[in-house]
């Protein structure tokens, strides 16, 4: 199986500015930041999207969100509030097919998205 650009950065292939790893997940700046505080939280399982996530992934899932909230309280953002979204293919506007959640913050964001 090719490994994904995500899969890369987990394993120290392609750098990236590491805030957090564990034997299960990793979380990294976003290289195009779209708010002034943008990480992204990655499984190191190469799981495609949300949508093919396996029942067996179930506690796998729970600590990415469990790590997505705790690297928003190490950035500071808890009391101010931040946004944790995963895009899932073509409409929801995925580009890496790597299960990977997006942690935005610093900066009041509008709803809905676009
Ligand atoms: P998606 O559009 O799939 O939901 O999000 C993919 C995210 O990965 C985008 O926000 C994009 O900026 C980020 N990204 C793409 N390539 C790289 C890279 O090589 N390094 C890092 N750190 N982020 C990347």
């Amino acid at each position: 199986m090719t490994k994904t650009l995500f899969a890369k950065i987990a394993d120290g292939e392609i750098p990236a500015e590491i805030v957090y790893e564990d034997d299960r997940v990793v979380a990294f700046k976003d290289i195009q930041p779209q708010a002034p505080i943008h990480f992204l939280v990655i499984p190191r399982k190469p799981i495609a999207s949300l949508a093919t996530a396996d029942q067996k992934d179930t506690e796998l899932l729970g600590h990415c969100l469990s790590i997505c909230a705790s690297v928003a309280q190490q950035e500071g953002l808890t009391e101010s509030g931040y946004r944790v979204v995963t895009n899932i293919g073509e409409d929801g506007g995925q580009t890496v097919p790597h299960l990977h959640f997006h942690i935005l913050g610093g900066r009041s964001l509008q709803w809905p998205p676009g």
